[in-house]
Formats: structure tokens, C-alpha cells, sequence
């Protein structure tokens, strides 16, 4: 199965040239998830192939505008394209306010259904879940009510390995072991335990998305070993006394949450318009974590 981040946008609040308010595509078994939705998000898609219309479910983490605003246009050119599958939107209180005000004010009757998945942004809890991925609010420290999310894969199923089954099993009994099961002893064959003649499953692979927020050290306990972190690193160290009154992240604090957490690898992204060249800060980051990179437009990181 693939399991796929792509950033569609990096900045933080004011414009600057080049960069775009945050956007995140993650793709899991052919499903598509969009996490957050940045003023412009659908031209970056659109420059991306990425097609509204495939959005399963789109998760916003707080009601700063660069975090949302292209929401209610994204959802006007999901209606104008036809779209009739329910879409699912995980958010913040307040966010199903704003929409359904922004609707009723402009006489706007989407064609599709909406459910709305209210997050509690102080606790940890799965928040969402279908048959490729499952979604944990994390809480963020940030000016007004801020969750991350732990998107991680089902559990994935153990391979057969051929050499170890049986000649002559029929097409059911094979499914059946296929799908997990042992098989009972028949009259030509002894019973065979799916255990021994499978490889075990891989560990589900798991993506953690932590949006503005001030340094939290307790982050890192409920995201050991993740495959991939993306933390926003705000400013550089330089400015921390800044980053803590804004409630954000510096660059090195990103870094040193993922030393904590034993990140396989790590993205820092939300980066303050004050900065004309993202180097300083990646240079930071890797001071701390080697293994640092930039939550740039157009990466492409297959998990
Ligand atoms: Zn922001
Ligand atoms: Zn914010």
C-alpha cells in the first residue's frame, strides 16, 4: 500500500513570494486526505493533478486564516464539479459555524453531503478511521484551540510466503489463508497454521502532523518511533523569546522533539516571512537532527 505525504504549501501568515500558506496531501491505499487547506490550496492542487474530487476527508488543525482560508472555495469547486460522496471534515469547534454561516449567506446548497468530526483539542483520541488509515488529535499549545494529528496505516496483513505452502491447496483455502485465517485438517491434509506459512506484517507506518504550537516536550511521548514529523519551526533560536510569546517553534525546538520522539525522519515547515532563505533554519535544525529537511512545495516523501 502506498503511504505518501506531498506538501502543497509551507509559509506562514503574511504571503511571500514562492511559498504558500500550509497544505499537505496524504495518499494511503489510493485514498487521498488533505491536511489543512491554506488560502489557494485548490491552485496548488490543480498545479499538482491532485483532484478535489478524490479527497476523502480533510483535516484542519486550528481557525488561523492560513490554515483555512481556502476551505470554503475548495468546497464551492467540489459542488461545481459534481462531487456527490459525503466528505468528511475533522476540525476545531467552530469550524462547522464558520462554513455553514458562509453557506447559508450565499445561498450556497452543496450536492454532497458533510460530517463534520468535532476535535476536542486537548485530548489524544482517534478522531477518525476508515479501512486505510486511522486519525489522532494531538494537542497543540497554540493562542486558540490547535490539534496535530497521527495519521497512521491500518494494520497491514502478513505475506504468504509460497515456499512454505503446500502443494495442491484449492483457490478458498488459499483466501482463507490470505486473509489471516489457519486452515482445519481435512481428510487429504493435515490442519495448517497461517503462522507458519506467512511472513509477520510490517508495522503500520505512521505520519505526525504538528501544527503551530508552542515547544511541547509531552508531544513526544505519544509519537515514539514515528516514521515521519512534520513540526513547524516558526523562527530561528535567535528569535525563541519571540517564538514562546507567539506561541510558536523554533527551528532547533523542532529538531530536539524529534530527537525525543526517535523520529525516522523529520520536516520542519510554517516558516515566518522574515526569512528570505530557508537555509538558516534547516542548517539549525540539523545541528540537533541530521536527518532534518524542509517541508518545501512539491516534495514528495513515500513513507
Ligand atoms: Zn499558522
Ligand atoms: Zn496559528
Amino acid at each position: 500500500m502506498d503511504f505518501e505525504l506531498k506538501i502543497l504549501g509551507s509559509a506562514s501568515a503574511t504571503p511571500t513570494q514562492g511559498r504558500h500558506p500550509t497544505a499537505q496531501l496524504l495518499t494511503a491505499g489510493g485514498q487521498q486526505y488533505l491536511i489543512d487547506c491554506g488560502e489557494g490550496t485548490q491552485w496548488r492542487m490543480l498545479e499538482h493533478r491532485v483532484r478535489p474530487h478524490h479527497l476523502r476527508a480533510i483535516f484542519i488543525s486550528h481557525l488561523h486564516g492560513d490554515h483555512y482560508f481556502g476551505l470554503f472555495g475548495l468546497l464551492g469547486t467540489m459542488h461545481l464539479q459534481g462531487r456527490s460522496q459525503t466528505l468528511t471534515i475533522v476540525g476545531p469547534p467552530g469550524l462547522d459555524e464558520v462554513l455553514t454561516t458562509q453557506m447559508r449567506v450565499s445561498g450556497m446548497q452543496l450536492a454532497f453531503g458533510m460530517e463534520f468530526v468535532c476535535v476536542d483539542t486537548e485530548q489524544v483520541a482517534e478522531v477518525y478511521a476508515d479501512a486505510h488509515i486511522s486519525a489522532t488529535s494531538l494537542p497543540m499549545r497554540h493562542r486558540i484551540p490547535c490539534a496535530g494529528y497521527l495519521f497512521a496505516e491500518q494494520p497491514r496483513r502478513a505475506n504468504l510466503l509460497k515456499e512454505k505452502l503446500p502443494a495442491g491447496l484449492r483457490p478458498d483455502q488459499l483466501a482463507r489463508l490470505a486473509q489471516g485465517h489457519d486452515l482445519p485438517a481435512e481428510a487429504d491434509q493435515p490442519a495448517l497454521r497461517h503462522a507458519d506459512v506467512s511472513a509477520p506484517a510490517l508495522p503500520p507506518r505512521r505520519y505526525a502532523f504538528c501544527s503551530d504550537t508552542r515547544y511541547t516536550p509531552a508531544l513526544a511521548a505519544h509519537i515514539q518511533d514515528v516514521d515521519l514529523l512534520y513540526h513547524e519551526a516558526t523562527f530561528l533560536e535567535d528569535l525563541r523569546e519571540r517564538a514562546t510569546q507567539t506561541h510558536h517553534s523554533t527551528a532547533r525546538q523542532a529538531a530536539q522533539l524529534a530527537v525525543a520522539a526517535g523520529a525516522k525522519r523529520l520536516l520542519i515547515g510554517h516558516f515566518s516571512s522574515r526569512y528570505k532563505s530557508l537555509e538558516p533554519l534547516l542548517t539549525e535544525a540539523r545541528t540537533v537532527y541530521p536527518a532534518a529537511g524542509l517541508a518545501i512545495e512539491g516534495l514528495v516523501v513515500s513513507l
